[in-house]
Order: structure tokens, then C-alpha cells, then sequence
């Protein structure tokens, strides 16, 4: 590492305590200071060019400084950079919920802003508690799938099932169960998990207010992946037995399943749905929870019965990311962004096929532009995943593997030379630590 990313990292280090990391692991390894970004492209201080094959965090999807989005914030910015939304509104917010409502499931009608994922989910919650208590049932479980994430916060870690961030908060958790994820994503195992789901809701549905899922893509669990069928089989289930059905489609909203939300391979409209990264392709920072009119029904009376959702963010509907959502929605709606992405998905898959013959790979699925391998035969302690996101740095990629889990989450704006590179250097890496 050369001389201004070095200074870049020393200065960083002595103030910022960076997320998800383990600090002292940046006595060896080093940070990555950008400078700027363009379309796949990162670029650090020093020169070095780096293609996103993790889309940031999984946010963009159109590409580093996009020249639509940019056009649009500028324009927003000498407009209007933020109002309170309670008492006051503006138009990016209310032409932004129009198009959402018009996109998402029917039955899907109104549009709460938040203004980040795990926020997001929180206010699903307390709307699913709220709602039934409001109808005079109090119902304080939250029901969830194994293997699940749902976000940090104190209520979105609550419903999640990944140990390594869950354990040590135990003592701080609301109310939460799992029921088992479909093992993978054959029809069979959909149909089996679905029994699971019944027996609890058959036993338990008068405590559980909500059953939260991410839909056909389990994301921070290592891309884990199962059939739609689950998610008809679900909707089904949870509708007859009075619990709300919340789909987070945080990560798989937008594009990402093969399909604009993942609900739609299912073709199901649940009670509520919860986006984010995406939805400004990956600029700045907005949620929404997205829900039905009967949900909102339930919270509309006079002020003295006190019904009402009382929740809110400072940030609640910025404009400003108003707006670059407005100018997401705009490429998608100029360009068939969906049909080129299943060309590119099946040029991905088709690109894999040599790494099955590689004797510590145990596994290939996909799901739309999602693709991951799953090695076998390591530790956990071996951390296999850090060394191939060390080798693939040096190589001008940026993989970000989850442990033994490497996958493709490109920005959709990728071309086929770069999705050649980005698997190339991938394939290469996990030769190289082959043992
Ligand atoms: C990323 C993610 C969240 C949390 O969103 P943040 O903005 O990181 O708080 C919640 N649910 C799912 C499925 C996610 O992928």
C-alpha cells in the first residue's frame, strides 16, 4: 500500500470505530479509503480501481455517481433539503408513495417513511403489536424463520437468527421464536417447513401478533435460498390464523429476486412490507413500511381514544432521498433493467459452471442477480471468507464473503466484461485456498 491510502487509514484509525469489524484486525489489515466511485467502480487514493461485486452493502444498483440520481438530488437540493413530514408534506414524498403503492402487491396501500432498514422493520413490529391490540388482543410474540436477518436494533435483532450478532444481546430481546427455514430451495423442502409453520401457529397463533420473513433470499445468513411455494404456503397460513405476514424485502426489493419484489414470484400481498437499500439505488439513507388499509383502519379515530401509530424519525422522508429514489424508479421505468438482469443472471450461472468440479465448493445457487458458493471443509476460525476478500482486493475486486459464503451481488449497471473479471478473480481465489 502506497503513500495517501496509508495516510488516509492511519488518520481514520485514530477516530472512527468502523461497523461490523473487529478493530484490531486493522493491524494487519488494511483499510480500503475511496475516493471516488463510478458505475462498478471504486477508486481508493491511490489509484486502484475496484470493482463493487457486493453493491456496497447490497444498496446500488445503478451504479457509482449515476448521472440521473445525481441530476435529480442537485435538483432537489436548490429545492428543498428536509421538512418535518408530521403536520407538513412535499412532493417527492407523496410522488414517491403514489409509484410505490402503484408497484408493490395490491393491497398494499399506504406508506409509512422511516428512514433506514432496521428502523423500518421496528416500526412493522410495533404496528403489528399495535394493531392488535387496537382490536383488543394483546399479542407480544414475534415469529420468525431460522437463519433469518431482520437488522440491529434491539427489535429487528429480536426476530433475527444469526448468532454471532444475536448471543450477547439475549437479555435485551423482546419476545421472538423461529420456526425452520425451508433447508433449501426444492419444492419438497418448502412443503415440509410449511408443516413446522403450522404446528406452531396451531398452538401459538393467539400469542404471535406477526411472522416476519425475508422472502425467498435469506441474505446476512449466507445467502440462503428456498422456493416461493414457502411463501404462498405462509400467506395462506398466516391469514387464517390472524397473524400478520411482514415481508422484508430490504434486501430483495428492487430487482435483486429476478422479479421487482420477491413476493411476486409467489404472487402473494402481505399485511406489510419493509424496503430500503435499494429503493434510492443505494444513496442515501430512506425506508419505508409499506401496509394495508385495513391495517391502517385500525389506528384511525379520534385523538382521545389514543389509537393512533405515534412513531416517528427525524430524518422520516427526507427529500433528498426522496428524490434519488424518484430517480431509481425513473431508470426502472425507462429501461427493461428486469429482462436484461435475467439475461445477465444466466450468463453468471452459466460462467460457475467450472467452479463445481473444484473439490471445497459444496454448493452453487441463484436467485436473480443474487449468486453465491458455498465452500466446504474449514473452520470457522480459519476465516477462509477474509482471505479471499484480501486476495480478491489485490486483484481490483471487491468480494465481501459471509465466512465460507462468497457471492455476486453486482450493481445491475455491470457489464459482461466486468461480471468476466469478477468471476475470474472469485474462481482464482478459491483455488488459491484450496488445501
Ligand atoms: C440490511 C437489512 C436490514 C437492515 O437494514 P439497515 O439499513 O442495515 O438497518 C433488514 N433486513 C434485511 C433483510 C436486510 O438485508
Amino acid at each position: 500500500m502506497s503513500n495517501q491510502n496509508t495516510k488516509m487509514m492511519q488518520r481514520d484509525l485514530e477516530v472512527i470505530w468502523h461497523p461490523c469489524t473487529q478493530m484490531k484486525d486493522h493491524e494487519t489489515l488494511p483499510l480500503v479509503p475511496v475516493k471516488s466511485g463510478k458505475g462498478v467502480y471504486l477508486y481508493d487514493f491511490d489509484g486502484n480501481a475496484y470493482i463493487d461485486a457486493v453493491s456496497s452493502w447490497w444498496v446500488n444498483i445503478f451504479g457509482h455517481a449515476n448521472e440521473t440520481i445525481n441530476n435529480r438530488i442537485k435538483a432537489q437540493l436548490d429545492t428543498l433539503e428536509h421538512v418535518l413530514l408530521a403536520g407538513f408534506t412535499h412532493e417527492p414524498a407523496i410522488e414517491l408513495a403514489h409509484k410505490l403503492v402503484n408497484m408493490t402487491p395490491k393491497g398494499l396501500e399506504k406508506v409509512f417513511y422511516v428512514d433506514n432498514g432496521s428502523s423500518a422493520v421496528e416500526a412493522a413490529l410495533k404496528m403489528s403489536y399495535h394493531y392488535h391490540l387496537n382490536r383488543g388482543k394483546r399479542k407480544a410474540l414475534f415469529l420468525s424463520l431460522t437463519n433469518s436477518y431482520h437488522g440491529e436494533t434491539i427489535g429487528a435483532l429480536s426476530v433475527g437468527d444469526v448468532e454471532l450478532y444475536k448471543d450477547t444481546y439475549e437479555p435485551l430481546l423482546i419476545a421472538n421464536m423461529q420456526v425452520p427455514v425451508p433447508k433449501d430451495q426444492s419444492i419438497e423442502a418448502a412443503k415440509e417447513a410449511l408443516q413446522g409453520l403450522e404446528e406452531v401457529l396451531k398452538e401459538k397463533a393467539d400469542e404471535i401478533a406477526a411472522f416476519i420473513v425475508e422472502p425467498l433470499i435469506q441474505g446476512a445468513g449466507g445467502m440462503h435460498m428456498y422456493h416461493p411455494a414457502y411463501l404462498s404456503g405462509a400467506r395462506v397460513l398466516t391469514q387464517q390464523y390472524d397473524v400478520h405476514l411482514i415481508a422484508d424485502e430490504i434486501m430483495t426489493g428492487f430487482g435483486r429476486t429476478g422479479k421487482m419484489f420477491a413476493c411476486d414470484h409467489a404472487e402473494i400481498s402481505p399485511d406489510f412490507m419493509t424496503l430500503s437499500k435499494a429503493l434510492t439505488g443505494g444513496y442515501l439513507a430512506l425506508s419505508v413500511v409499506m401496509t394495508t388499509n385495513d391495517v391502517y383502519q385500525a389506528f384511525y379515530c379520534d385523538y382521545n381514544e389514543y389509537k393512533a401509530f405515534l412513531h416517528s424519525h427525524s430524518y422520516t422522508g427526507n427529500p433528498l432521498a426522496c428524490a434519488a429514489a424518484l430517480a431509481t424508479l425513473e431508470i426502472f421505468e425507462q429501461n427493461d433493467i428486469i429482462g436484461e438482469n435475467e439475461k445477465k443472471s444466466r450468463y453468471i450461472i452459466e460462467q460457475l459452471e467450472k467452479f463445481s468440479v473444484l473439490l471445497n465448493v459444496k454448493e452453487i445457487r441463484q436467485q436473480g442477480m443474487v449468486t453465491a458458493i458455498e465452500l466446504k471443509g474449514y473452520e470457522s476460525t480459519e476465516r477462509i471468507g477474509v482471505k479471499i476478500y484480501e486476495y480478491a482486493l489485490t486483484q481490483g475486486v471487491l468480494l465481501r464473503p459471509l465466512g465460507h459464503i462468497i457471492y455476486f451481488m453486482p450493481p445491475y449497471v455491470i457489464s459482461y466484461k466486468e461480471i468476466d473479471k469478477m468471476i475470474e478473480v472469485a474462481y482464482e481465489g478459491i483455488k488459491k485456498v484450496a488445501k
